[in-house]
């Protein structure tokens, strides 16, 4: 399947996981040189041939897709974003409190506990578009059938 979608055979791995888990599971990692799809073995002892062959053809969809590359630009782009909201919160909050929060700058350690509480505030806000993407990119990589 790989090698008629041009990707070389030494581009898809079998791992050995039964050593470690009954769970079955397959994903593409790595970009450029390193870009692969790993297969389990106990994925293709589970499996139906049926099941295995959308399984590897969901993978190769990722693979073709560049979904690696996507994936990384997109979450580097929502943590600038973070950062940004982040930055202009951190500032009003300290405009607001900073009588109560004893320093007056963002570029303080004492900000840290600030800073981490914008943080997870920011990436439970963000999330749902995090998961959007994700439900994108998983949907495009389904093979047609
Ligand atoms: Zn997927």
């Amino acid at each position: 399947m790989a090698s008629q979608v041009g990707i070389e055979k030494s581009r898809v791995y079998e791992v050995n996981k039964s050593v470690d888990t009954n769970a079955a599971n397959a994903y593409v990692t790595g970009i450029g040189a390193t870009k692969r799809i790993v297969i389990w073995d106990t994925a293709i002892q589970q499996q139906s041939e049926d099941q295995l062959l959308f399984l590897v053809g969901h993978e190769i969809g990722h693979y073709v897709l560049n979904h690696p590359w996507w994936i990384v630009l997109f979450f580097t782009l929502i943590f600038i974003v973070t950062l940004f909201l982040i930055s202009l919160v951190g500032e009003w909050c300290l405009g607001t409190f900073k009588h109560r929060f004893g320093f007056e700058a963002m570029s303080t350690i004492a900000s840290l506990p600030l800073l981490f509480f914008l943080y997870g505030i920011f990436s439970i806000l963000l999330a749902p578009i995090g998961n959007l993407f994700s439900q994108k990119i998983e949907h495009d990589a389904e093979p047609l059938v």
